[in-house]
């Protein structure tokens, strides 16, 4: 499916399914993003959860949204508070409804609603392994992810964990669209590039992931 928005420049060619804005954030609005991004980790910092084999996921996470994915020894879910405070996740940041807004507008998901946003925190030598995003209720809801601060190596994967990837670089400023077909499939991050970022204010990359949890 050939969208008015996809870049034929933009290597490589991506899945059905998935779509790559580069860049569609500028400076000024990544600067924009910074700063809405700032006032959800000064009231919840990110912190790194519990995964199932027990260890600790390399990225920190925090969330902001109706409700926010969570880990620890009861599982992996969506809950309306975080652990860290007890208090209601704050709400999605103006700035970054307004963003997603204007993206899925030209998408097939035009209606796309996110009432979770998962905050990921990658220092630089943090990865995030191959896995799937399946603790939403409704698979035909895509999950959109902002990129700010380091570039890194994003891993498209099949549908099996062991299924051959391809890396996608992201830049800070670009949103990446993962629905339809390729809702289900693996995705990670294989690296990050250092001192990459163009904001002054972040080193290391933050994702934003917006998804309709409920
Ligand atoms: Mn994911």
């Amino acid at each position: 499916m050939e969208l008015p928005f996809s870049d034929p420049d933009a290597p490589p060619a991506l899945p059905e399914g998935m779509f790559l804005r580069p860049g569609v954030v500028d400076f000024l609005g990544q600067q924009r993003l910074q700063a809405a991004l700032e006032t959800v980790l000064r009231a919840v910092p990110p912190a790194r959860i519990r995964t199932k084999g027990g260890g600790l996921t390399a990225a920190a996470m925090t969330n902001c949204g109706v409700v926010g994915w969570w880990g620890d020894a009861k599982g992996y879910r969506y809950i309306s508070a975080s652990p860290q405070t007890g208090l209601p996740w704050p709400p999605i940041p103006d700035e970054f409804i307004k963003l997603i807004q204007g993206v899925t507008s030209e998408s097939p998901w035009p209606d796309f609603a996110p009432d979770a946003c998962l905050i990921n925190a990658y220092a630089a030598g943090a990865k995030m392994g191959l896995h799937q995003d399946r603790d939403e209720k409704d698979f035909s809801q895509p999950i959109i992810t902002v990129s700010l601060g380091d570039a890194a190596d994003f891993l498209i994967g099949g549908f099996a964990r062991g299924d051959k990837t391809q890396a996608l670089k992201l830049r800070s400023g670009d949103v990446l669209l993962m629905g339809g077909a390729s809702r289900m499939r693996f995705h990670g991050v294989r690296k990050i590039y250092p001192g990459t970022s163009p904001l002054d204010e972040i080193s290391g990359r933050y994702s934003l992931t917006f998804r309709k949890a409920l």
